[in-house]
């Protein structure tokens, strides 16, 4: 690297920057703000503003940009969906929603099939929620889920991933259809759901009363996330918000997730640039560094190395690498935390339930491409 001030404003606390090969995730800043957003970011700095009207027009505008009724900002996705479960409990009720996350006298359960449960489903529980699993391991049918919609049913929660559709699954069309046929309320996580441009905003179009969108993959600021829905969900959304705690004194559970107001613009226009942004450049881009990472590490014997031909959702191609210990004396973990440990520590995965190493573009700068794809190399070299 060049650059000889890359990561210095981390390295004189005594942090250590690292190069991120593994994609858009919270844990190493979820993402990096566009230049335009910063601009209006700062833009934002200029003066204040009534939250309240800022969090209407902003909604408003991001909502008529991705073509849905409504919409709001939050911090993070995760607060989407605490926020959304908050909604579905207590309403427009005032009482009940100072009353959270105590939910007594409330409908509080929410349904997940047992297929679908996943990490960030915690976020659905903090408002005061109790999940209740339908279905089997196995499968979900429509059966399972007339047979698990009881007088608490406030909503039922799923979760969209088109690039690994799962089959066994209970489709979104079938919850929607049986859910609203009892009366209750279907929350989608959508948070990566942001390309092709039509899935963006579209579980909502489907009929779902509430989907999140998760900014750390548009970036903007990752502490940012967006709501969308039907004018009526969004509206309670925003009435258990910290906006609304502080301006309508209704004291709901969502105070200590607070948005700032540059973070708001800034979710704005990184709304407007991905709606308008060339995305054959943005995907030639990501897949020619996936095509460098790759590079050094072809003819390594024991290393299979393969690419990753997904476009759907927010992070595009990607590099799958798996190492034969018997072959070059290591296992993909291992690869892994010797990456780590240089310097600058590189950062990769073996995901969860998987025996192999992903690499994503998303994360890396200008030339750290290269950068992954020798140090990677570098491992074998005897
Ligand atoms: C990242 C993510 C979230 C959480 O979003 P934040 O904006 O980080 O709060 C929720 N669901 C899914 C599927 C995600 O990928």
């Amino acid at each position: 690297m060049a650059d000889t001030s890359w990561g210095e404003i981390y390295k004189e606390l005594g942090a250590k920057p690292v190069i991120n090969a593994t994609g858009s995730v919270t844990m190493l800043g979820g993402s990096t703000p566009f230049p335009e957003v910063k601009e209006a970011m700062a833009q934002a700095d200029g003066a204040y503003i009534y939250l309240l009207d800022l969090q209407e027009k902003a909604g408003d505008a991001i909502a008529k940009m991705v073509d849905v009724p409504a919409a709001y900002l939050t911090s993070g996705a995760g607060s989407a969906l605490t926020l959304a479960t908050a909604a579905a409990m207590a309403g427009d009720d005032d009482d009940k929603i100072q009353q959270l996350p105590n939910t007594s006298g409330m409908k509080n359960e929410i349904l997940i099939q047992t297929r679908q449960r996943y990490w960030y489903d915690r976020c659905l529980e903090l408002a005061g929620a109790t999940l209740v699993d339908f279905g089997s391991e196995e499968e979900t049918t429509a059966e399972d889920l007339e047979k698990a919609i009881g007088p608490n049913t406030a909503a039922v929660h799923y979760y969209a991933v088109e690039q690994e559709p799962d089959p066994q699954a209970l489709s979104l069309e079938q919850t929607i259809e049986i859910a609203h046929a009892h009366g209750v309320l279907v929350t989608v996580d959508a948070a990566g759901q942001i390309y092709p441009l039509e899935n963006f905003g579209k579980y909502v179009r489907m009929g779902a009363d509430f989907q999140c969108v998760a900014a750390k993959y548009l970036g903007a600021p990752q502490s940012v996330g967006l709501a969308l829905g039907s004018e009526e969900m969004i509206r309670k959304i925003g009435l258990q918000s910290f906006a609304s705690y502080e301006g309508r004194r209704v004291r709901g559970i969502g105070r200590p997730q607070k948005v700032d107001r540059q973070e708001i613009i800034g979710a704005v226009a990184a709304v407007r640039r991905w709606m308008t942004l060339n995305h054959e450049v943005r995907l030639i881009d990501a897949e020619q560094k996936c095509r460098n990472m790759m590079a050094p590490l072809m003819g390594i014997p024991g290393v299979k190395v393969e690419s990753i031909a997904n476009i759907i959702g927010h992070q595009p191609y990607g590099v799958n690498i798996e190492v034969d210990p018997a072959v070059t004396g290591m296992t993909n973990q291992e690869v892994v935390d010797r990456l780590k440990a240089g310097d600058p520590p590189v950062w990769t995965r073996v995901r969860e339930g998987e025996d192999r190493i992903t690499l994503h573009a998303f994360g890396l700068y200008p030339g750290e491409d290269e950068v992954v794809g020798q140090r990677i190399a570098e491992l074998f070299r005897k």
